[in-house]
């Protein structure tokens, strides 16, 4: 299949081939012609399918189609999202698919300025992408005009009502006219959710390119046996040495990324923390410098890396282990994205064990327990009385972080040759490493 068996008009593929795509993937090639014909769409598919392109693309094309002359307050595709990073990078995605066929398009969300986003929005945009609140804001001000609004989508929709939006969502979906197309992505489909399709969606076809509440198979599962205390020595080892280039690093806390940022560089790592108390111009910066490979950690708590869009990246390393089994399914969906393979590296405690049954349960699949390179992290010391680590055996994992060393597009071996110090190592070569407390070396 390609994109222009789908039925997509010569200026979106000729974007489509400026962004280096050939082939569609699963959910543009299912979701694209349901959109053009005209339905209402249920899609599961989380982050890294390609979802935005599947609806951004045919939207673009009815737009174009069907040219109205509107007030310039007049919205026509109003896309919802959960948060601000991810309404800037639907917005791009807006104009990239469309910089050849341009239609007005503004991205509106909290944390940044009111009078800017008032502004762009005066000069008027068929396309609005937004998070609820500040959509709310805007429309009580009398800033935006709903009634001419023909497409509605939810994008991420779990996460939309994860983070308590299922109000502002009702109250925007009852001010929009009846007569419009709706269209659902979610990763994941609790039971809130399915309420919420029934009454946002009409005889609606469903796509599914991921089974629910699954991850993608191009994302290897591993975790480390690690307690608390050695977490930050752990991960320091496995960056300093090599074993992890670039990673999204999810704690649960601000307060935690904040310490565990400060300790990574006092490591000598380069790192940077993006939560809800940090300004939108400083995650914003955060974001650009992991991208461009500028810094080799990115510690983002979970709702400020909801969404995030990053090519090719080839770790997710939770910190802590989340306590709802679905947000794990979705920050590992931030590698192995769009064909490229991840590792996702999960450091766990003893206390969190009873979160990594409920995580393995909903994935289906045990995850393999494996040994950092260099050192032994479990089994603890038998007087402790505990097995290891998790009644599983272990294995080491070093042919596996090495191939993901040569994938990594934005730090090569340059980077990491005049990156991060070892500073604990005991200076005797790859994989050397002083024993923690309460753990022996390999012998290796
Ligand atoms: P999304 O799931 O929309 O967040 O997209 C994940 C990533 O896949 C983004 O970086 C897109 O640029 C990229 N992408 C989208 N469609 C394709 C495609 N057909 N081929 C290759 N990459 C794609």
């Amino acid at each position: 299949m390609s994109f222009s068996e789908l039925g997509l008009r010569p200026e979106l593929l000729r974007a489509i081939a400026d962004s280096g795509y050939d082939t569609p993937t699963p959910v543009q090639t299912e979701a694209i012609p349901i959109v053009l014909a005209g339905r209402d769409l249920m899609a599961g598919a989380q982050t890294g399918t390609g979802k935005t392109a599947a609806f951004v693309l045919p939207i673009l094309q009815r737009l174009h189609e069907s040219p109205v002359e509107l007030d310039r307050r007049a919205v026509r595709a109003l896309i919802l999202v959960p948060t601000r990073e991810l309404a800037i990078q639907v917005e791009e995605s807006v104009q990239t698919y469309g910089k050849h066929a341009p239609l007005r398009s503004v991205a509106v969300y909290g944390g940044a300025s009111l009078p800017d986003q008032l502004r762009e929005l005066d000069a008027g945009a068929e396309i609005v992408v937004a998070t609820p609140g500040r959509l709310l804001d805007l429309v009580w001000r009398g800033s935006i005009d709903f009634g001419a609004v023909e497409f509605l989508v939810l994008d991420e929709a779990d996460r939309m009502l994860d983070m308590g939006f299922i109000d502002d969502i009702r109250m925007i979906i009852s001010l929009l006219p009846k007569e419009r197309q709706s269209l659902l992505f979610s990763a994941t489909f609790p039971e809130a959710i399915k309420r919420l399709t029934k009454t946002l969606l009409r005889e609606p076809a469903t796509v599914q390119v991921t089974p629910p509440n699954s991850t993608t198979a191009l994302v290897d599962h591993v975790v480390l046996r690690v307690e608390d205390s050695h977490k930050k020595a752990t991960l320091s080892h496995l960056i300093s040495n090599g074993h992890v280039t670039s990673a999204l690093v999810f704690v649960r806390t601000k307060h935690g990324a904040d310490r565990l940022t400060n300790q990574l560089a006092r490591d000598g790592i380069r790192v940077a923390a993006i939560h809800g108390d940090r300004a939108q111009s400083q995650r914003i910066a955060a974001l650009e410098d992991f991208k461009d490979g500028r810094i080799h950690v990115l510690v983002a708590t979970e709702v400020a890396a909801r969404g995030i869009d990053i090519d090719a990246l080839p770790y997710v390393v939770n910190y802590d282990l989340p306590r709802s089994a679905e947000d794990y399914v979705h920050r590992i969906g931030r590698t192995g994205r769009a064909g490229v393979d991840g590792v996702a590296i999960s450091l766990v405690s003893e206390s969190e064990l009873p979160y990594l049954r409920d995580i393995e349960q909903l994935i289906g699949k045990p995850i393999p327990v494996e040994q950092v390179p260099g050192f032994v992290s479990a089994p603890r010391p038998r007087a402790e009385g505990r097995s290891p680590a998790n009644g599983r055996g272990e294995t080491a994992v070093g042919s596996r972080y090495a191939s993901r060393q040569s994938t990594n597009r934005r730090t090569g071996p340059a980077h990491r040759s005049s990156g991060p110090r070892q500073t604990r190592s005991t200076g005797s070569g790859r994989g050397s490493w002083t024993a923690l407390p309460g753990e022996r070396t390999s012998g290796s």
